[in-house]
């Protein structure tokens, strides 16, 4: 049997760093199994769900390289989640509710204030027809449950290995709205019998739901796939990495830190993994050596400077012709391939090279403050052709000529030819400013 699996994103909300990396994790189990991997739109919540969400979600994937086999949406499966509605109601396993979201939440607090877990009492499931007949005279709607078998529930999980519940310890889930819309449970368990999903992989916030799901998969007559839940991420501290944080979305990973990709990739595929996270440039690599055995139960950290860090390395081995298109897309000049190879070791985002290159190609404003030193240095300039190494033989000649060492040679030197008083590694400006343009500098 072929590998079959699914990521299914909600589209109310931007891709966020932690459902990338299911996304991530859940295609590189199928590409390593050449198996088969769905994309599927759980847009159940009609009102939440926007089509702009569903672009952004692709745009993100897309971006980080993956690409699905098949596509589906909930929203265009409505009369087949009716008819297995129906089957359900026929089997006595869905029960109508009367409780309002107050009168719930009111049972939940009363439970857990006597110090019992908050699992519902199954009052509908004892109402008389007579009190369903007041309850609708009264313009109430019920919402239905499915009636779980208290049994125990096992699975072998991928991740975390043996699981076992007892039905008796879960609440029947809402598979139904007031309105009669089917709620993600039942659409979720129905695609994956209908599209033959043989592994979900997803966060281990659904553990309790795989519980629930297992029995609804007997229910309507399937079996269950195999699950492997992956433990969700933390900040640096071992905090809940907020969903709010926008910094977190893929959107803003491409889009505003300007990121590469496989800086994202590298990072998102080996963390909470017993292999080490190296920069990627092929995310063949990583394929070839993904194993859901190297998985840990423990919670992994995701670190931005840890992102930052493998997106440098990245960086600093990308070929010219690479990012030659996003260079020129950037509109400031025309960056050619000396200029890539000599600032490529010196930056950690792309971005970083408007810098260098403003520095380059001015205008810049030299600050001279010591005019007599500045011009004794400019007479000591080497000849053309300047290279690296054209700094350091200056700077060498500087110091033998006027006795200055330390900040007050190089100070002096880098306000005149950089109008700063940081920035890039001179010995790399150097030869990207070239003579000419250094000499107006230091004469300014
Ligand atoms: N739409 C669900 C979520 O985003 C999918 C969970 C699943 O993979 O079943 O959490």
């Amino acid at each position: 049997m072929s590998v079959k699996v699914r990521f299914a994103p909600s589209p109310t909300g931007l891709l966020h760093v932690g459902n990338a990396r299911t996304a991530l994790v859940t295609w590189l189990f199928a590409r390593s199994q050449n198996g088969h991997f769905m994309l599927r739109i759980d847009d159940t919540d009609q009102e939440r769900s926007k089509e702009e969400y569903e672009i952004e979600i692709e745009n993100g994937l897309k971006w980080l390289g993956m690409s699905w086999d098949s596509k589906a949406r909930q929203r265009d499966r409505m009369d087949r989640y009716q008819d297995v509605i129906a089957q359900l109601k026929d089997d006595g396993r869905l029960y109508p509710c009367y409780e309002t979201p107050d009168e719930l939440s009111l049972k939940r607090k009363t439970l857990l204030s006597r110090g019992k877990p908050p699992i519902y009492d199954r009052a509908g499931l004892s109402l008389t027809d007579e009190q369903k007949a007041k309850y609708e005279q009264e313009g109430r709607k019920p919402h239905w449950r499915f009636k779980l078998n208290h049994a125990p529930i096992e699975w072998d999980d991928m991740i975390r290995g043996p699981v076992s519940f007892d039905g008796a310890d879960l609440s029947d889930p809402v598979l139904i709205r007031e309105d009669g819309s089917p709620l993600y449970h039942l659409c979720s368990v129905i695609d994956d019998i209908d599209y033959e999903m043989t592994h979900v992989v997803r966060g281990e916030d659904h553990v309790s739901n795989t519980a629930a799901h297992i029995q609804m998969f007997e229910a309507i007559g399937s079996q269950a796939p195999q699950f492997a839940h992956l433990p969700l991420l933390s900040d640096k501290e071992g905090g809940k990495l907020s969903k709010r944080l926008g910094s977190l979305s893929v959107h803003d990973l491409r889009e505003v830190e300007k990121l590469e990709p496989m800086a994202v990739v590298s990072l998102l595929s080996r963390l909470g993994t017993s292999d080490p996270i190296e920069a990627f440039d092929d995310v063949k690599q990583i394929i070839a050596t993904f194993d859901f055995a190297k998985f840990s139960r423990g919670t992994p950290k995701f670190d931005a400077e840890e992102l930052l860090r493998l997106n440098a390395r990245i960086l600093h081995d990308t070929p010219y012709d690479h990012v030659q298109e996003r260079l020129s897309d950037m509109g400031i000049g025309d960056m050619d391939e000396a200029f890539w190879m000599a600032v490529r070791p010196n930056i950690t985002r792309l971005s970083d090279v408007v810098e260098w290159w403003q520095v380059a190609n001015g205008p810049v404003t030299p600050i001279i403050e010591d005019a007599d030193y500045v011009a004794d240095a400019a007479a000591l300039l080497p000849d053309a052709p300047w290279d690296e190494q054209t700094w350091k033989i200056w700077t060498d000649h500087v110091k033998e000529k006027t006795g200055r060492k330390g900040k007050s040679l190089f100070m002096p030197l880098r306000q005149a030819l950089t109008g700063m008083n940081h920035g890039p590694e001179l010995s790399v400006l150097m030869p990207l400013i070239g003579p000419e343009k250094a000499k107006k500098r230091l004469a300014a």
